[in-house]
């Protein structure tokens, strides 16, 4: 049975249109958690899953060679700022532990990471040569610190790495942490760690009341190879373990997808519902074209859209620098920003009562002409309040786009001298 604090629960509540009870309800059954370390304070825990609003995840993190912690924070903040509802410290360069725990100092929302690159970038042992309890040690040393979730890639097995190098597909493994443990199976001829072990890390989780996100190695990573074998066979596993989590009372989420024509993704959703018990779903993209590198924030949030809509609880953001560079602070923005429409697009339908009222408040804004309002209302409040003041510096109540052809206010005019004459 899972148990969270009251206090916990009633202040995730506050930022949801749900009660305590319908949360902590959902905990109970595995539909919801709620993302919080029980060390760290979090000014903005978020609980995830069915009812609850769609929220986005910003990756962040240094890269061999690139960035610098303080950059990193900077993107930290202007992705907070933009309105993520979790941030992943995805570092692999030097600094990585600085980083982290400059992060877990004073970042508002939940905290996410993929320990195992804590070991690719320790200089203490070769990767290779590291043994079955050096991957759980290092959980125990971040759960210390007070990272609220874990992307743990415990469903990939043996067979399936050794089936993935014989190239089944257009691209065999696109997740880091799946390729980094495919390699140590391979090399040691021994099953994945974190499956082996998976009691242990269990334990470190229960302990420190993290939620384990259990990642999706073999997700995808191009259209032609999606709902494949591989990530068919994995998905399995991770219902297993799912069970085994909800069993010892942790908290689970499932990773998923990746690259997938748009025609696939209702039914990978339904598919991850009832192979995961109704679990969480944290998509990563889903990007449903490969033809737009550069414009990957898009293609992701039309992939989270529909994944959304369907059921999908979680949207990791994809930014525009995606299959190209390390993104900067401006790409962050980009990225949550697509991400939050596809969120809120889909919480309309969701029938989340909030995302219907925004968007009523914003009509209505719109109707009247009222800018302030409308801008206040936005997703971006920053980028039209700029547009509308860079076209047009004069305080005029109609826009530039079609000025006195203003169809609003022409149908404004002519309504009021109708019902003008209505009253004589
Ligand atoms: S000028 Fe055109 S685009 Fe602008 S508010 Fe009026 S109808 Fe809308």
């Amino acid at each position: 049975m899972i148990t969270l604090p009251d206090k916990l629960i009633t202040k995730a509540a506050r930022l949801e249109d749900a009660s305590a009870r319908e949360i902590k309800k959902g905990i109970a059954d595995g539909t919801i958690v709620v993302l919080k370390n029980n060390t760290r304070g979090v000014a903005r825990p978020c609980a995830v899953g069915k009812g609850m609003t769609t929220k986005v995840n910003a990756n962040i993190g240094l890269s061999s060679g690139n960035s610098s912690v303080a950059l990193e924070m900077k993107k930290m903040n202007a992705a907070v700022e933009a309105g993520a509802d979790t941030v992943m410290d995805l570092s692999t360069g030097s600094s990585i532990r600085k980083l982290r725990r400059k992060i877990l100092g004073c970042c508002p929302v939940p905290v996410g990471t993929v320990p195992i690159y804590d070991l690719a970038c320790g200089k203490k042992k070769e990767f290779r040569s590291l043994g079955e309890s050096d991957f759980v040690d290092v959980l125990e040393k971040q759960a210390d610190e007070g990272v609220d979730f874990f992307t743990i890639h415990a469903g990939i097995t043996i067979d399936a790495a050794r089936f993935a190098v014989k190239k089944p597909r257009v691209i065999s493994i696109v997740s880091r942490g799946g390729a980094l443990l495919a390699s140590w199976m391979l090399d040691a001829g021994r099953e994945n760690p974190f499956l082996t072990q998976f009691d242990r890390v269990m334990e470190i989780a229960k302990r420190y009341s993290i939620t384990l996100s259990l990642g999706d190695s073999l997700r995808p990573g191009a259209i032609q190879d999606a709902t494949d074998h591989l990530q068919i066979q994995e998905l399995l596993v991770l219902g297993r373990l799912q069970q085994r989590a909800m069993s010892r009372g942790v908290q689970v989420m499932i990773e998923g997808p990746g690259h997938m024509p748009l025609d696939q993704i209702e039914m990978n959703v339904k598919l991850q519902k009832k192979i995961c018990h109704g679990s969480p779903f944290y998509v990563l993209g889903p990007l449903v074209t490969d033809a737009a590198p550069g414009y990957d924030h898009i293609t992701s949030a039309i992939g989270g859209a529909v994944a959304a809509w369907h059921g999908a609880d979680f949207l990791c953001y994809v930014t525009p620098a995606e299959h190209v560079k390390l993104p900067d602070v401006d790409d962050v923005k980009k990225g949550v920003i697509a991400s939050k429409i596809a969120a809120h697009a889909a919480d309309i339908v969701k029938g989340i009562p909030s995302a219907a009222r925004r968007d009523l408040a914003i009509s209505k804004a719109r109707a009247k002409r009222d800018w302030k309002t409308q801008f206040r209302l936005s997703l971006d409040p920053e980028l039209p309040k700029k547009m509308r003041l860079e076209s047009q510096p004069t305080e005029e109540d109609v826009c530039a786009m079609c000025a006195e052809f203003c169809s609003i206010k022409m149908m404004e005019e002519g309504l009021g001298k109708k019902s003008a004459r209505g009253k004589k």
